[in-house]
């Protein structure tokens, strides 16, 4: 079908091909330019949930949203790519069609050459014909679209189930599902993390806390859809069609109101508020007006809510912590505020992190200000508090925000605890049994409404106890890190650990040689010739021996050497090492050298032969966490056996190794930082200063022969 719209135009006019062509021409830039920067922040071509989070979430959600991933960084990518296309177009105009052909073969080629290599980066999430570019983003769309049309559909029928039950009678009891946003319990001083992001919720008596909840998916709908029905991880028998926790509540005859700060959108209802629609009774305070209200704006619908008599439902759908974090608490709630010099975290990714343990902080006020409110209340209350899914805040790696794509524990693993007044004990003792036997139980909140069954005694033939979380007995399962301890050899000890990046000449080598005491070269091994070319592929070799270049400096022993050796593998090691080892005595440079590759089983010759070696691993950095820990796994056990003296990776993988490799020496660099920059310096130097693992740091310098 696609090809036939394609073709459609030669059926017309000249003239109507022009504007064919213009259009489609405008909508292929417009739509590649927005993928493009899809492919830089996420690592993976948009999907239908992407769809959701912009069209669907609200629409100050998405401006949010856009506004914190979208850098000024990402705008000059895009604009280049777009006016680099424009220029593309106008050559292209003036070359005559019959010549074209081997120009339009060599752009193919660099086409696919410029996604190979992404792709063999490991930057790129898998993709296909379907999933990719345009035609992706259609079908993206259309299933979006259909999605939404099942929604509406939805909004018509109220459900029935059969085999309703009720064990128990019920009089004049308030329950209250608080819904959060965004919040990681990483970030919870509940479940302990270092800074005090709980103080209120911690010193409540009244409250279980669960310890090992996630939800089923990094983004708002796809896990709330789950958390209120009976669709579920494993099986997709189920689905909205078949009723969802409002219908059981509607069925028992509770009262049920639907408070939320989340924005009903124009043109599309959220699907959460089709979710919602069921409600008896629906308030929206966060309207399309453009502003963002703080959450206690539900407050005072919440304590009218609450007066009403008879048995009630209350659900809070809160903003949470939901970016942009700054934008979710009130300037007296500004508590988190240090910067620490000595962190290896940037300052602009330290500030992040304070707005959203300053969020979390005035989340945990909040929910203290609903609890406050039932106290008031007569009757049986209970509050539950869960979050829709979590946030990664460079917890690990160099990421913020949350994703599907490159999910993460720190974006599923979320809080979820009950509180309960005292007639509540009183009256269900057993449920709050079960409740502490099952704390540290491993849950997802995909089958959350078997929970809700058993909580609020709404039953029916689709409940299942044995998906329920306070149901029955579980033995207790506390999280362990089972971490197979990793070493490295850890003998590199230079006098600076400051090095110069991609000194790949001799010009190169006099105009940075005076700054520094060390150079990072990159060496092709020749099996032929036995001689190490300094060159980085791709690039072309200019026929620049390692020899010659340390013979162009006077005194050569006086500087270390970071030698990334290119094309080492298991054929060429013993030559390479055995020549490398001439070369070092030659030039008087033991104890001054460290070779990296990310061959690790080919650098145990250069072991052999007592070389420092550094092992260039994967970019785990780009991986979802379970790849990552699949990988981690797998490289373990190689480290142990080869001992390298350090592990290399660049510098946005280095939270994430000195948390999964605690006992190994590193090696990074960071090519964003210039040393010629005051505050660049100052951070690389106390970096390297306080971080006793990392061995060596690579600088950019620039200067004229910097390829
Ligand atoms: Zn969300």
């Amino acid at each position: 079908m696609f090809a036939a719209v394609l073709s459609l135009p030669m059926l017309f006019s000249s003239q109507l091909i022009r504007i064919y062509a213009a259009i489609i021409g405008a909508l292929v830039l417009g739509y590649s330019g927005a993928e493009l920067w899809h492919v830089i922040e996420f690592r993976g071509f948009p999907d239908s949930a992407t769809f959701f989070s912009l069209f669907v979430t609200n629409t100050n959600e998405s401006w949010a949203l856009l506004d914190n991933l979208f850098g000024f960084e990402d705008f000059l990518i895009v604009v280049g790519f777009w006016l680099l296309m424009v220029i593309m177009h106008q050559l292209l105009r003036r070359i005559k069609i019959p010549k074209s052909m081997g120009v339009y073969w060599s752009l193919m080629l660099i086409g696919v050459a410029g996604f190979s290599t992404l792709s063999y980066q490991n930057r790129l999430a898998p993709a296909n014909f379907k999933t990719c570019s345009i035609v992706g983003g259609f079908n993206a769309y259309f299933s979006f679209l259909q999605e939404q049309d099942r929604f509406v559909g939805l909004l018509e029928k109220p459900v029935q189930f059969s085999g309703f039950i009720q064990k128990y009678n019920h009089e004049n009891e308030t329950h209250v599902i608080v819904i959060g946003e965004s919040t990681s319990r990483h970030h919870m001083s509940l479940y302990a993390y270092s800074r005090i992001t709980n103080p209120k919720l911690s010193a409540n008596r009244n409250i279980i806390s669960f310890s090992q909840v996630s939800s089923p998916h990094a983004h708002t709908f796809p896990a709330l859809e789950k958390v209120l029905s009976f669709k579920s991880l494993d099986s997709n028998n189920y689905d909205l069609q078949d009723g969802t926790l409002l219908d059981l509540f509607n069925q028992a005859g509770y009262h049920t109101t639907w408070l939320s700060n989340q924005a009903l959108s124009g043109k599309f209802e959220t699907p959460v508020s089709v979710l919602a629609s069921k409600a008896d009774q629906k308030v929206f305070s966060n309207t399309m007006s453009g502003s963002e209200p703080y959450d206690e704006i539900l407050l005072q619908a919440f304590k009218d809510a609450t007066i009403k008599k008879g048995n009630k439902v209350i659900f809070v759908h809160l903003m949470g912590t939901h970016m942009s974090y700054v934008d979710r608490y009130p300037e007296k709630f500004n508590h988190f505020k240090t910067i620490h010099n000595t962190s290896h975290l940037t300052r602009a990714q330290q500030k992040y992190i304070n707005t959203y343990d300053n969020a979390v902080r005035y989340n945990d006020h909040l929910i203290a200000s609903l609890i406050d409110s039932l106290n008031a209340v007569q009757g049986v209350c209970s509050l539950l508090y869960f979050s829709d899914h979590g946030d990664e805040v460079f917890d690990y790696r160099n990421f913020h925000g949350h994703s599907d794509v490159i999910q993460s524990k720190y974006m599923v693993d979320i809080p979820f605890l009950l509180w309960t007044n005292e007639q509540y004990k009183l009256k269900n003792a057993g449920i709050l049994k079960r409740a502490e036997n099952n704390i540290n139980s491993k849950y997802n909140t995909a089958d959350f409404i078997h929970t809700a069954s058993d909580l609020y005694d709404v039953h029916c033939d689709l409940t299942d106890p044995e998906k329920s979380l306070i149901s029955h007995a579980t033995i207790n399962t506390p999280s362990c890190n089972n971490l197979t301890p990793c070493f490295t050899a850890n003998d590199i000890h230079f006098e600076s650990k400051l090095l110069c990046h991609r000194v790949n000449g001799i010009e190169r080598l006099m105009e940075v040689k005076d700054d520094f005491a060390g150079f990072e070269i990159d060496l092709v091994f020749d099996s032929t010739t036995k001689t190490f070319d300094v060159n980085h592929p791709p690039a072309e070799s200019v026929g620049l021996s390692l020899e010659r270049l340390l013979a162009s400096i006077e005194n050569p022993e006086d500087y270390y050497y970071w030698f990334d050796l290119k094309n080492l593998d298991s054929l060429n090691q013993n030559d390479a090492a055995l020549r490398m080892q001439n070369i070092v005595l030659k030039y008087n440079l033991p104890d001054k050298v460290v070779v990296e590759s990310p061959k690790i089983d080919a650098l145990k010759s250069f072991i052999e032969l007592q070389f420092r070696t550094a092992f260039y691993l994967p970019d785990l950095q780009n991986y979802s966490e379970v790849d990552m820990r699949k990988a981690i796994d797998s490289l373990i056990p190689l480290i142990n056996t080869v001992r390298p003296s350090a592990l290399s990776q660049q510098f946005d993988a280095y939270s994430l190794l000195t948390q999964q490799f605690p006992n190994c020496d590193l090696l990074t660099w960071d090519l964003r930082f210039d040393l010629e920059n005051a505050d660049d310096s100052q951070f690389i130097n106390q970096l390297v200063n306080q971080q006793d693992r990392l061995k060596l740091f690579l600088v950019r310098k620039e200067s004229d022969s910097y390829r």
